[in-house]
């Protein structure tokens, strides 16, 4: 197989707009896994709660497209990994329950769930973040 080219390593780390403008505590809050895929290597790893509140917590405000833009691989110079993540991805009926249990995460991490616009009444009763 001929070596991707860097518009293929572009095309194949592309992704949909609506994950690229996630943030991580999106998947923190919604109980998902972020996988990452080394283009050059092939290094995988996967990125849960515990990482999410603990070596990655500085990311939590950030997007996705944010958090590719600066990912480098763990075991070679590669950057602009693969992202995609598991889990649920609509929480419907669970909405409201998951977004209590990040708020109550952030507190028990010493973090201020307001940082990250959630504040103590649901957005969608104010109309406003
Ligand atoms: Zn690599």
């Amino acid at each position: 197989m001929p070596e991707p080219s860097d518009s293929d390593r572009r095309k194949a780390a592309q992704m949909e707009a609506w994950l690229a403008s996630s943030r991580l505590v999106d998947a923190l809050e919604r109980g998902w896994e972020v996988h990452f895929r080394c283009q050059y290597c092939g290094t995988t790893k996967t990125w849960r709660r515990d990482v999410m509140l603990g070596r990655a917590r500085g990311l939590l405000g950030e997007t996705f497209a944010g958090i590719q833009r600066k990912a480098a691989c763990p075991r070679c110079p590669g950057r602009v990994p693969i992202i995609w993540i598991s889990g649920i991805q609509e929480p419907g009926a669970r909405a409201e329950q998951l977004r209590w249990a990040l708020i109550t995460s952030l507190l028990d991490a010493g973090l201020n769930p307001s940082d990250y616009g959630y504040g103590w009444r649901p957005s969608a009763a104010t109309g406003k973040p």
